[in-house]
């Protein structure tokens, strides 16, 4: 994160008045806790972890890893992971969100059309939300741009957009979403964590990938559903984590940096096509004999609960 990203921080918490900041890292992390303030019904109360990449890219060794824990077995598990994942013909590998930023167009352009593609992913199956922005970029008269989605018909973007999950609500999202952008960032999408999760409809998961789809700058690791499950399962996390963002800070604990970006491509994809949230195929996994779910080792609740739509 750069200098103006750290300025943009900064100002939020002055502005909102409701931030802690870390003094012993205050150059590497900003806790920042953002109210929105209610637009057309539309509010939203999160806690946005922000890391500094340059900053923590140069810090020593005993800064990045301020954890000694460490899964065992977690070498062997990921190269088997990799292993199973070599093909790379799941989902996620040919319909992924970076692949919807890949058109002709200005650069402003195709960072909306990731975020767009990232807000319609939640609690949606790849191949849906892929349907789905290929209508957006080809129905829309003109493209998919912030101006020409404003000027669309909520009932006409409902139903470009179905029948991704909580298609009603995102139809407003993306529309107030558009507002902000046009009126606050000239068109372009925030250029920080903070600024990206104070978007209605985008959470800590989605501004981690954003940032590194979009802008390339590592933030932090991308954690849905699949790699928190996963990572549960495979006993990653010191104790049972009840939400991905309490997965994410769990596994940036211990994880290299330099894995941060591939485990969400690895795992995601892993989920996808072996470990299933239900029904996970152990009897052809190469984890079998040292994953502590299929040992009977961990025990957790069923993915049978109620969505969420931010993630
Ligand atoms: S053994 Fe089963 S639960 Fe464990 S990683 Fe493989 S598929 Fe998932």
């Amino acid at each position: 994160m750069n200098l103006r990203s750290n300025s943009n921080i900064l100002e939020n918490v002055k502005l909102l008045g409701k931030s802690e900041l870390n003094s012993k890292k205050i150059t590497q992390n900003v806790a920042t806790e953002v109210h929105v303030p209610p637009a057309k019904k539309i509010r939203k109360k999160i806690v946005v972890q922000a890391a500094d990449e340059n900053a923590r890219a140069s810090t020593s060794k005993e800064e990045v890893q301020v954890s000694s824990w460490k899964p065992g077995n977690w070498p062997k598990t990921l190269q088997n992971i990799r292993e199973m994942r070599k093909n790379r013909d799941a989902p996620v590998d040919v319909m992924g969100c970076e692949k919807h930023g890949d058109f002709i167009g200005t650069e402003k352009d195709r960072r909306f059309h990731i975020l767009v593609s990232l807000m319609l992913s939640s609690q949606t199956r790849d191949q849906v939300t892929d349907a789905a922005m290929r209508k957006l970029k080809t129905d829309i008269p003109g493209g998919l741009t912030v101006e020409n989605l404003l000027k669309l018909d909520d009932g006409v973007l409902g139903k470009l957009i179905y029948p991704v999950g909580f298609w009603k609500k995102k139809v407003l999202y993306l529309k107030r979403v558009a507002e902000i952008l046009r009126d606050q960032y000239d068109g372009d999408i925030p250029q920080d964590l903070a600024g990206l999760c104070m978007l209605p409809g985008v959470g800590p998961k989605m501004a981690h990938l954003c940032m590194d789809i979009a802008w390339g700058s590592l933030t932090g690791i991308g954690v849905d559903t699949h790699v928190h499950r996963i990572a549960n399962r495979l006993g990653w996390t010191p104790k049972v984590t009840k939400v991905p963002e309490e997965t994410r800070k769990a596994l940036e604990e211990w994880m290299p940096r330099d894995l941060w970006r591939e485990i969400n491509w690895l795992l995601v994809g892993f989920g996808q096509q072996i470990c299933l949230p239900i029904g996970p195929k152990c009897g052809s996994c190469l984890n079998a004999t040292i994953c502590p779910y299929a040992k009977g080792e961990v025990k957790l609740e069923s993915p049978r609960k109620k969505k969420k739509l931010v993630e």
